[in-house]
């Protein structure tokens, strides 16, 4: 039963990957509706054949990877579990030592390390594929340090949730959902509050702004939005790509705008105080506060359903998956897949709420600046830079976007600037 389930699984992800491949590839249709042809949002007027033709061939790819991607991590968590792996690797945490204490910590390795492995493959094709189209300059041993710096950082932050988890399970069979969302209270926050000045420098190096003529002006903004100098950083990116960014992040006294220093060296000092206008939107607005607002009501709903599924699955499938009891920490897999699942099925969800708050940001942003020529032709050197489509097949918007497509974007801001040439 547990091979032929396997055989079903591995079958069904086939399938899966072959209708999403017809879709991006075959249905999907590239050609802008009628009324956008010829205005400054499509990308024929700013790219040259060139561009346009590998813009729309690096999307799609990359589009497909990110639809593979995620139930990949579900096949190889369900196929842990029809295997026997989840139980080997727990027999061999307790066969290694005798220490009862450093059971989970050791179990907790062997599948953090085999799923890591497993997904490694898809990961290095998408790094490689950026670099193919020069949008990743990493090297490869710098590529492979962020993956290690991920699996450790991973493995660091389930080894305090996983015992917490299954300690609940075994004291309350029934309400384990709902103290663990209550312990995942603090714990989410505390995390928001350390990122931008623990985890993120992990990775890259943050500094004040280095151009001092570009950050007074930055800075008059900012005053102007009444967000305190302390709060704009630049990080070192150009090492690693060619790609531009900047976002908002941290709460409380750690709260960042943060610009990579990639934009900084591409865009015009008018460009560069949109992008920073429009960060300062989502820190006016707070946005992040709202998100992690969404993502504590989400994730109660999500915990919930997740200790209903999970005793479903052990109780119809218990066999197979050779799972006796939930609250065995042979359950894990189950419980990341269940997860991962959830997570997936609810980020249209969430891009829908992000797409809403891009468009505030946006709209912050040009009634500050007042400069939509400054703003249209930075959004057309984003969509250049990153060979991003300015018009995405519906479910990649769906699932993929948490940014309005630039088509909409650069299309609000020709409405400002028609609106306010007549006015
Ligand atoms: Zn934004």
């Amino acid at each position: 039963m547990a091979r032929k389930m396997g055989v079903y699984a591995v079958l069904a992800f086939v399938l899966y990957g072959l209708f999403f491949y017809w879709y991006l590839f075959q249905f999907a249709d590239p050609k802008l509706p009628f009324e956008y042809e010829g205005t400054n949002a499509d990308p024929a007027t700013f790219l040259n054949g060139r561009e346009l033709s590998l813009s729309e061939e690096y999307s799609k790819i990359r589009n497909l990877l990110f639809f593979l991607s995620t139930p990949l991590e579900w096949l190889i968590y369900f196929l842990i579990l029809l295997f026997g792996l989840s139980k080997a690797f727990k027999r061999w945490a307790e066969d290694s030592v005798k220490h009862k204490l450093l059971h989970t910590p050791i179990y907790l390795f062997w599948l953090s390390l085999f799923a890591f492995i497993a997904v490694l493959p898809l990961s290095y094709i998408s790094y490689s594929l950026s670099k193919t189209y020069h949008i990743s300059t990493q090297s490869f041993p710098s590529w492979m340090k962020d993956e290690l710096i991920d699996f450790w950082l991973n493995y660091a932050t389930w080894l305090i949730i996983v015992p917490v988890l299954y300690w609940l399970m075994r004291k309350s069979q029934k309400r384990w959902w709902l103290y663990l969302w209550i312990l995942s209270v603090p714990f989410t926050l505390f995390m928001m509050f350390i990122q931008p000045v623990i985890i993120d420098p992990l990775y890259n190096d943050f500094y004040p702004l280095k151009n001092k003529a570009l950050e007074t002006k930055i800075l008059t903004l900012a005053d102007k939005a009444h967000i305190p100098a302390e709060h704009v950083f630049e990080v070192n990116m150009s090492e690693e790509t060619n790609a531009m960014n900047a976002y908002v992040s941290g709460i409380g006294s750690n709260a960042r705008i943060v610009l990579w220093d990639t934009t900084l060296n591409k865009l015009s000092d008018e460009q560069i105080l949109f992008i920073m206008a429009h960060e300062m939107g989502h820190y006016v607005e707070k946005h992040i506060y709202w998100g992690i607002a969404g993502y504590l009501l989400l994730s109660l709903f999500g915990l919930y359903l997740t200790y209903r599924l999970m005793n479903w699955a052990v109780a119809r499938f218990g066999k197979e998956l050779k799972i006796s009891d939930t609250k065995d920490i042979r359950s894990l897999p189950l419980f990341y897949m269940i997860i991962s699942m959830l997570l997936f099925a609810s980020s249209p969800l969430s891009n829908f709420v992000s797409r809403y708050q891009e468009t505030r940001a946006d709209t912050y942003a040009i009634e500050m600046t007042k400069n939509p020529d400054a703003a249209i032709t930075s959004f057309q050197e984003l969509t250049r830079n990153g060979l991003s489509q300015v018009n995405p097949p519906m479910l990649v918007k769906i699932f993929r976007y948490t940014h309005p497509p630039m088509l909409d974007r650069i299309s609000k801001l020709e409405e400002y600037e028609v609106k306010h040439r007549t006015e």
